[in-house]
């Protein structure tokens, strides 16, 4: 391809209409056409980053491999196209700012007046288009955060306006918004179509495609009438009717032919030709599982949908590799006392226990995880889940009365979790975490390395703390081991137990780097294991 294409899709009437899996989607359907394709988030908010903002407020933090702490809708790009991303396609108004304001203290806007337009359009634009000028992609698609018509996203769409004008066909603009049905009327309505599209035009934009997100199928006559009223042809207005699954979506854009109206209106010759066998069987066994797994998934942000995302789609992943369906009950870690464990866990057949920050709903988690252990119930903890087993087994096991890790009281006598030694100077919070892909050798003949096949593998991390080596040989000793040490520095990224059918701990978050055509091995084996519990 000549010149990369720059498809933009922004939102109209309210959030959560799904941009993010309509930009995947997307993304999936011109993958599978053989082009190259990145996908880019802009976040309208004033934060670096989304690694201070707490999950109530953002959801999942998702890590990629060179340790941007970024929008989970990152994740699902990854997952849907199997393209992993980087800190270039997650920008915040935050981080645009920043960068201006370095550039006029060091003086390179040789004495003009620093203003919206142009120093922060260009800036953006700069983010834009620095991912297609290597000429490694065909196209970018940039997905625009938060609403047309929000004040904080007004920077983007000028941009968008902008660059529309700058790059011709060499640009489209995809309107996703919602269609929605009023029982009392019995019908569709258009009009809050009409007006996001109208709000779009006052700043400059003409959208090219627009995707309704309904509840139901939208007729002839509606399409017509929302193509009249917002200057599209009929076959650029898509219906993006609610699924069951966000896999089958990639499929209901195919069949309304997303990808082929992007493809027309880019002026790029296309074949028929489109290979998704590969989701097509990821579907097939979704639908048409072999069995049934109750998991419980323990954490302290159960109510929030989108908290342990990564965790869950792993696991999605995961059971489908087996062909089974999961159903994962949410336990709040707070609410589990030693008492009624054993009734919160009935009829589980494996648990996994969440990452997290902090001392609330802690103890829960420990009890928890030392009624999997004994129970031999298939465990797996991840990050703080795993920080949690080494300090059951120390409490319980080695007898280490009071052991804990010092994030949650740091004058224990016995920290078996301690903060890392390059973390003690740091005093900002933001972006200096252990950050991104670490390698990580694993113990020949250890369970790790039976469910990786490999010797050495590659994680992405997102923590302060980590198992204190002092008290190494002791765990040895009892039976808890250190299947995987990173080759670098000696730390400690695996645990397991010797003696139990399926418990492992690991410090690093396997979860983001599981996807529809690559389901995790850990999330794999740990369904499997909890398919054969008795
Ligand atoms: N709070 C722990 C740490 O910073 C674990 C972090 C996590 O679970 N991501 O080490």
């Amino acid at each position: 391809m000549s010149s990369t294409k720059y498809i933009f899709v922004t939102g109209g009437v309210t959030s959560s209409l799904g941009k993010g899996i309509i930009s995947a989607s997307l993304a999936k359907l011109l993958v599978a056409r053989g082009f190259s394709v990145t996908i880019q988030k802009l976040d309208p908010y004033i934060n670096i980053d989304p690694g201070t903002l707490n999950p109530y407020e953002h959801g999942e933090c998702y890590v990629t491999d060179d340790g941007a702490e970024t929008d989970l809708d990152l994740g699902h790009y990854e997952r849907f196209s199997n393209v992993p991303t980087s800190q270039a396609n997650n920008v915040t108004t935050g981080r645009i700012y920043q960068a201006v304001i370095e550039k006029e203290r060091r003086g390179d806007y040789l004495g003009e007046t620093v203003q919206v337009i142009p120093h922060i359009t260009d800036e953006i634009k700069y983010r834009i288009k620095l991912l297609g000028s290597k000429g490694k992609f065909d196209f970018v698609i940039t997905e625009i955060g938060g609403t047309v018509g929000d004040i904080e996203s007004l920077p983007y769409i000028e941009t968008v306006r902008q660059l529309r004008w700058e790059l011709g066909t060499d640009c489209v603009v995809v309107h996703l918004t919602l269609v929605p049905y009023l029982s009392a009327a019995g019908e569709l309505k258009t009009k809050p179509t009409q007006h996001s599209v109208k709000m779009l035009l006052e700043s400059g934009v003409q959208p090219d495609i627009i995707v309704c997100r309904t509840e139901r199928s939208l007729n002839d006559a509606l399409r017509h009438k929302i193509a009249l009223f917002c200057n599209v042809a009929p076959s650029s207005v898509i219906e993006s009717i609610d699924a069951e699954s966000i896999y089958e979506v990639p499929m209901l854009m195919k069949k309304e032919g997303l990808d082929v109206e992007v493809l027309k209106k880019t002026k790029i010759s296309y074949s028929q030709d489109i290979d998704l066998t590969q989701l097509e069987d990821f579907l097939y066994k979704l639908k048409h599982p072999k069995c049934s797994v109750d998991i419980a998934l323990v954490g302290k942000y159960v109510e929030l949908k989108d908290a342990y995302k990564s965790i869950n789609e792993a696991l999605i992943h995961a059971s489908v590799s087996n062909q089974c369906k999961i159903k994962i009950k949410l336990i709040h870690s707070e609410e589990i006392t030693k008492d009624n464990i054993a009734e919160k866990l009935e009829g589980m057949k494996a648990i996994l226990v969440a990452p997290g920050f902090g001392e609330r709903g802690i103890e829960g988690k420990i009890t928890a995880i030392q009624y999997a252990r004994e129970n031999k119930l298939p465990f797996f903890g991840i990050c703080l889940g795993m920080q949690c087993a080494v300090i059951e087994f120390s409490r319980n096991v080695l007898k280490l009365e009071g052991a804990h890790s010092t994030e949650m009281n740091p004058k224990t006598h016995h920290p078996v979790i301690d903060i890392m030694e390059n973390q003690k100077k740091i005093s900002c919070k933001g972006g200096t975490m252990r950050l991104g892909a670490y390698p990580c050798s694993l113990e020949k003949g250890s369970k790790a390395a039976a469910i990786y096949k490999k010797e050495t593998i590659s994680e992405r991390h997102r923590h302060r703390y980590e198992f204190n080596d002092f008290y190494l040989e002791d765990f040895k000793k009892n039976g808890m081991i250190p299947s995987g040490i990173n080759p670098e520095d000696g730390l400690v990224e695996i645990i397991e137990l010797k003696d139990h059918p399926w418990f492992i701990g690991v410090q690093f978050h396997p979860e983001f780097k599981s996807t529809v055509a690559n389901a995790h091995p850990l999330f794999v084996s740990f369904i499997k294991a909890a398919i054969s519990c008795k």
